[in-house]
């Protein structure tokens, strides 16, 4: 099963100060709507950090922004087996 992920049109390409809802980081670069889609054409969107930037903000390598980060109490790997979880919803509704 082929997955393609992939930008809309350039316009789409919004760098909004967004709380990415992966990683909770409100990255620099911005949130920018992904969009999947497999090969029976079947697209789902997600807004998520810009070129996929995720792993870094989780892992605290990279700071998330000023006053961006929600106060959690998970620790950081049930923080990873979160944002792999919603990733595979993700890619688990477009090629159902
Ligand atoms: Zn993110």
């Amino acid at each position: 099963m082929a997955l393609a992920l992939r930008c809309p049109a350039a316009a789409s390409w919004q760098a909004r100060r967004s709380r990415c809802p992966l990683c909770t980081a409100t990255p620099t670069g911005g949130v920018s709507l992904m969009v999947a889609a497999s090969g029976q054409g079947e697209a789902a969107d997600l807004y998520m950090c810009s070129y996929l930037a995720c792993p870094p903000y989780v892992r605290d390598k990279r700071e998330a922004g000023v006053g961006a980060r929600l106060h959690e109490s998970l620790t950081l790997e049930e923080k990873i087996q979160r944002t792999v979880a919603d990733l595979a919803a993700f890619i688990t509704e477009v090629t159902a």
